[in-house]
């Protein structure tokens, strides 16, 4: 990657567009580690143009979140761009650019189902989630955008919205990648101490177990209300919800079944489950994780 030319300002951007045809596009934060660059790889892979965006978005921040003190890390981030050794688009966005009417004069997206599960915990995350990425993707126009299982309710969310208000992009989903000890990567580890680090392989634990009695339990929800009650029994960190969710409606799985394991890119329909947990730490952290599978006998 030529750094130095492919940093673009929106403007900038907006006029060398018009020359770009396959493009793939990679949405973040920045504070770039593994997760975001599989992403990436991946759109490399398929796509001649790949544009990556760094914008850390404040509409997807409530008040009492870590807006201020969310990681920026541009030069390293822009380091580990540069180390995959591949023609990588970057775009800058500023606030001016994605919200040109200012946040609370401005148009917002919303989704029923963004007020399930983490959308019940931070009620304001998937409204801004949705507005952000419609803005992104209008800008950029990609064939196909890249998105992270390790937020699979976004990237269900995501997958719909684009359906909704008829984009024409694909929505493809990177699966998680983990710490060798099987922690989710996520900018926001860096905010664990090693024993938190340590301690919240519980969550990944959880996952693995309800995963196990998927094929044989004869009464999944009760097994799970069982779990859930021996996880809280047993562990320091309150468990805020569990759910075995169909991908696309993120509608309860009800009965057990049989399933195949999911390692590629894949696209997100009801054929594919995600066992989907989020624990909490201490009043300022919380962790997010699921593991995905396909449903064999799926409808
Ligand atoms: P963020 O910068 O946190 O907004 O994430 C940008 C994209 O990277 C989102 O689509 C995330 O789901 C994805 N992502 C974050 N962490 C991981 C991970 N550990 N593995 C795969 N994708 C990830």
């Amino acid at each position: 990657m030529n750094v130095g030319h492919n940093i673009f300002t929106v403007e900038a951007f907006k006029q060398q567009r018009i020359h770009m045809t396959d493009v793939g596009f990679v949405p973040t934060m920045g504070a770039l580690h593994d997760g975001h660059l599989a992403l990436i790889k991946a759109c490399l892979l398929e796509c001649q143009t790949c544009i990556v965006s760094i914008y850390v978005n404040p509409t997807q921040f409530a008040a009492h979140e870590d807006l201020n003190t969310y990681p920026k890390t541009l030069e390293i981030d822009l380091n580990k761009l540069h180390g995959l050794n591949s023609d990588i688009i970057v775009v800058l966005p500023t606030e001016q650019d994605m919200y040109p009417n200012g946040i609370q004069a401005g148009t917002t997206i919303q989704m029923l189902k963004g007020s399930l599960y983490e959308g019940m915990i931070r009620p304001h995350f998937f409204g801004g989630v949705c507005t952000i990425v419609t803005k992104l993707l209008n800008l950029v126009q990609p064939k196909i955008a890249y998105f992270g299982q390790k937020d699979f309710q976004q990237a269900s969310i995501i997958t719909q919205l684009v359906q909704d208000l008829l984009l024409d992009i694909q929505i493809r989903i990177v699966p998680t990648i983990r710490e060798p000890n099987g922690l989710a990567m996520s900018s926001r580890n860096i905010y664990l101490s090693k024993d938190q680090k340590t301690k919240s392989l519980c969550l990944y634990n959880l996952l693995q177990h309800i995963k196990s009695i998927l094929p044989i339990s004869t009464n999944l929800q009760l097994d799970i209300q069982t779990i859930k009650s021996q996880f809280n029994a047993s562990n320091p960190f309150q468990l805020e919800y569990l759910e075995i969710v169909h991908g696309m409606s993120l509608e309860p799985v009800l009965h057990s079944f049989d399933f195949t394991n999911i390692s590629t890119p894949f696209y997100i329909s009801n054929s594919i489950v995600s066992i989907m947990a989020a624990i909490k730490l201490n009043d300022s952290l919380r962790l997010i994780d699921n593991l995905v599978i396909r449903n064999k006998s799926s409808f």
